[in-house]
């Protein structure tokens, strides 16, 4: 026992000595880099993941795998080679950088992570629904108006504080779903984040956004870093003009649409009460029911329904701590899987007013956990939906698996972390559950399209201290902008 203890406690007899180990490990730490240039290149396009503890991904079947010891090759943003550590298959004169992920107890990596519903600029809003006191109904009143006084710098603002946040937490894809395109796509550029920006064309945000408006960008859509999409706040606001409109848009420019849908019981009757159907059965009737139609929430959806969602392949994202937040009620998981609809199921945030931070660990745990009394998600179907699942719902391509000839989108975790440690070494695929039951937590590096984005758990493009300042300034001035009853 003495031993044990030896083994596990610091030298240190008080602060002063505490604080001295504190300046020799900064100093440690700078000699600790895992990242070591091999040429001149100040844009390193062929990198080298040197022996990663464990690489977890699913495979070209779906199967989930956790491979010890393997090594990436990337070049120019695309994943060459995933081979076993020991096979020297890669010669120094054809890697620009070299990042060692076997040293010092390791770096797991896993793809990045896949966000399928956010509304990035209301990241600005937090702290306008804490939901301390007062009532719902109130308090959404009161965060619209404040919605409302927004200007296109607070847009981008906000949008660089969502998605840097998501970044934070391994997540390398977001669709937007937002009544302003424009600001997003230049926080997408500032963050490169990628994104799948849905500008509203029926917004309860932005009434004065039209089919026509966003049929504007989709003719320049080459000039923008995103990728446009639209969206509709709802089917029922829209009138049967708009839903026509909308639906040339999807078909004439392969693109997604997506929607807010059966959220609460309230929202079906207005869908019945719009057109005389409920919501599924209503986008069957508008020819809106397809693969490229991506319906978040879908709590208040019946087994007709849910049968209608397989048969015509629609995609469903699962919001559990939204839906616990707003009490709209529990989502149907285990009639998904009884009708075979599961595979059509991602994991989104939603906003900072629906949850409590932008990672998609802690959601893929609420998920767990929401439906634990009827159903055992797996916590291998809850990464795939975090990953290649999501990629698929979403047809981003190759994009969601370390796997050759898919996009380098990379998630860095130090394995010698709570999140990981201990698991068992004879099933390594159980770091999976002990990733997703710690909830979420920082990654150590993350690269997307092949660069690093995150290196030694700093942002290389934003400067996060300074986005806080800022978030701060816009957020104060937003508030003084209100009448002093609205603030
Ligand atoms: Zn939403």
């Amino acid at each position: 026992m003495k031993d044990l203890i030896t083994a596990i406690t610091t030298r240190n007899k008080d602060l002063s000595d505490a604080l001295k180990d504190e300046a020799s490990y900064l100093l440690e730490r700078q000699k600790h880099t895992r990242y070591e240039p091999k040429s001149k290149s100040r844009q390193p396009k062929r990198i080298l993941i040197h022996g990663a503890a464990f690489v977890i991904s699913t495979d070209a079947r779906d199967k989930l795998s956790v491979r010890k010891n393997h090594s990436l090759y990337i070049v120019n943003g695309v994943i060459k080679e995933v081979f076993p550590a020991k096979q020297k298959l890669i010669p120094d004169s054809k890697v620009d950088l070299l990042y060692d992920a076997a040293k010092r107890g390791g770096v797991v990596i896993t793809p990045g992570f896949i966000n399928a519903h956010t509304h990035p600029p209301m990241y600005l809003l937090r702290s306008s629904m804490t939901l301390d006191k007062g009532n719902i109904v109130d308090q959404v009143k009161k965060m619209a108006t404040l919605e409302g006084a927004m200007n296109d710098k607070d847009f981008f603002l906000g949008a660089v504080g969502d998605f840097t946040e998501e970044q934070k937490y391994g997540i390398t894809t977001t669709l937007s779903h937002y009544g302003v395109f424009e600001p997003i796509d230049r926080a997408a550029r500032a963050t490169k984040q990628h994104v799948i920006n849905c500008i509203s064309a029926v917004s309860n945000s932005h009434p004065q956004n039209s089919p026509a408006m966003v049929e504007k960008i989709l003719k320049n859509r080459k000039k923008y870093y995103t990728t446009p999409g639209i969206a509709m706040h709802y089917l029922h606001r829209a009138t049967p003009e708009q839903i026509k409109k909308v639906k040339e848009l999807v078909k004439k420019y392969k693109i997604l649409l997506t929607m807010h849908s059966a959220e609460t019981e309230e929202w079906v009757q207005s869908c019945i009460d719009a057109f005389g159907k409920r919501p599924i059965e209503a986008l069957v009737e508008l020819g809106l029911a397809n693969s490229s139609t991506i319906l978040s929430h879908c709590v208040h959806v019946n087994d007709v329904e849910i049968k209608l969602i397989k048969k015509h392949s629609i995609g469903v994202v699962h919001l559990p701590t939204s839906n616990k937040i707003h009490r709209s009620g529990e989502f149907k998981y285990p009639s998904f899987v009884k009708y075979k609809a599961d595979k059509q199921i991602c994991l989104g945030t939603d906003s900072v007013i629906s949850k409590n931070s932008l990672d998609l660990l802690s959601e893929a745990l609420q998920a767990r956990i929401m439906h634990q009394q009827n159903h055992r998600v797996l916590y291998e179907d809850l990464f795939r939906m975090l990953t290649s699942q999501a990629a698929s719902v979403l047809k981003l391509g190759k994009v969601g698996k370390l796997l050759p000839g898919y996009r380098a989108d990379v998630a860095f975790w130090k394995l010698r972390d709570r999140g990981f440690l201990p698991y068992n070494p004879h099933k390594p695929v159980s770091l999976v559950g002990n990733m997703i039951t710690h909830g979420g937590r920082n990654i150590r590096d993350l690269m997307i399209d092949g660069e690093f984005v995150i290196s030694n758990r700093i942002h290389n493009v934003i400067n996060e201290s300074k986005l806080l300042d800022q978030l701060q300034l816009a957020h104060t001035q937003l508030r003084n902008r209100l009448k002093k009853s609205d603030r």
